[in-house]
């Protein structure tokens, strides 16, 4: 017997219509002989509002009965999809993430898996059940608390299944139908990728493409899950979808394979810091200790002793980078004269695992944002990716220009 894993989304189990199209899939999978394991969200919004009840009742709320709340949505679908499956007469029960168990550390709200023991599970397969439905997105952690994986998490408890389960494949069902070379919202070129290679995918992903939880992907990349990415609306075909997969099983490579941007960005700027050694960790320290996550940095040319140090991070942690800043300097730590904060930017990047190979990638980028009159105002690159910090008003116009620079509309 091989195992398949397969996760329906929220929009896929919407309704009850949508969980009996579902199940007809899995009706088919079981039918080609696999034992299935089905990873659940919640209906689609459902997570929002459980979320908004709890912050309504109390704000600084304890996590752990956060998590007693917002994992429920999990529980109603895993229990109406095993009623489905079993009115098909297919042998399914449902699994709560603490029946399974699926154990996790105790960071409740954004728990990290520890082990998946297969042993339960795998006795009740032998006993003849067809289908396992789980509710994805939650665990028990090491004091026998709910926890939750953070939100999007149930793509993690998918890919964390077919790994524990050594399925021959994770399919995630979701309401597009696969991994484009960029958002078709902003260009009409984009196309639907067949392949994608797990690097690839994890930049994509981290970079706001918004199909897979990051966290998801790093683990497939960790224990070389095959992911399919792909609609379940669409009528099934054995191609369908985007397979995520090794690198080696990707035959052309271009050098860049798509488009990614993120709206939320925002630029500091440290004017005339005092350039000595330690400058950097005694800026970047303290804002590690208050969780901003710094993405781009650059330090300017030192004048006289003084330099500007410029970051970026998301835009809703701008004051929580301000509060830390000006508390390091009333504290004698750092010394600058100036915090500029610029919140109307965007990051735009180019991903590719072909840039390894290929020369002259930034160039071309570069070109093409001067030819569309975009001003650069921070670049980092990686091995396979390149970023820029642009005004934001330009973003949609810088995407639609290096997806047509690369030429991504061609397979
Ligand atoms: N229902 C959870 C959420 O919306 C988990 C998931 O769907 O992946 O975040
Ligand atoms: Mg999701």
């Amino acid at each position: 017997m091989t195992r398949l894993v397969m996760k329906f989304g929220g929009t896929s189990v919407a309704t009850l219509d949508r969980i009996k199209r579902a199940a007809k899939r899995v009706g088919r999978e079981v039918a080609n002989g696999h034992e299935v394991i089905v990873i659940v969200s919640a209906m689609a919004g459902k997570t929002n509002e459980l979320v908004g009840w709890v912050n309504e009742t109390s704000p600084f709320y304890d996590a752990r009965e956060y998590d007693a709340v917002v994992s429920s949505g999990e529980n109603v679908t895993a229990g109406l999809m095993a009623l489905t499956l079993q009115e098909m007469d297919i042998p399914a029960r449902s699994w709560q993430g603490w029946q399974v168990p699926l154990k996790t550390n105790g960071a409740h709200g954004a728990a990290r898996i520890e082990e998946i023991p297969t042993r339960n599970m795998d006795v009740k397969f032998a006993e003849g059940m067809k289908v396992a439905v789980v509710a994805g997105f939650q665990g028990v952690s090491p004091e026998g608390r709910i926890t939750t994986l953070g939100r999007g998490g149930s793509d993690t408890t998918a890919v964390a299944f077919a790994a524990a389960f050594d399925a021959v494949r994770c399919d995630i069902y979701t309401d597009v139908d696969g991994v484009y070379t960029t958002d078709p919202r902003i260009s009409s070129k984009a196309r639907k990728l067949d392949r994608i290679a797990f690097e690839e995918m994890l930049e994509l992903a981290s970079l706001g493409a918004k199909v897979l939880q990051t966290r998801s992907v790093e683990l497939a990349m960790r224990y070389k899950v095959k992911l399919r990415v792909l609609s379940s609306f669409d009528e099934y075909d054995e191609d369908a979808g985007t397979l995520v997969c090794d690198e080696e099983e990707i035959m052309e490579s271009k050098a860049v394979a798509g488009v990614a941007y993120s709206r939320d960005e925002a630029k500091m700027t440290l004017i005339s810091v005092a350039d000595k050694p330690g400058i950097a960790a005694a800026i970047f320290g303290p804002l590690a200790a208050a969780g901003v996550n710094v993405d781009m940095i650059v330090q300017n040319i030192s004048e006289e002793g003084r330099t500007d140090m410029t970051f970026s991070c998301p835009v809703d942690q701008v004051k929580r980078a301000e509060k830390a800043m000006s508390e390091a300097k009333a504290a004698g730590k750092i010394d600058y004269s100036e915090l500029v904060a610029d919140t109307d930017v965007a990051k735009v990047s180019v991903v590719g695992i072909g840039m390894r190979s290929h020369a002259g990638v930034a160039a071309r980028m570069f070109e093409s944002l001067r030819d569309e009159n975009i001003n650069i105002k921070v670049i980092t690159t990686s091995e396979i990716k390149i970023s820029v910090l642009i005004d934001r008003k330009y973003m949609e116009l810088a995407v639609q220009a290096l997806h047509d620079c690369f030429e991504l509309e061609k397979a």
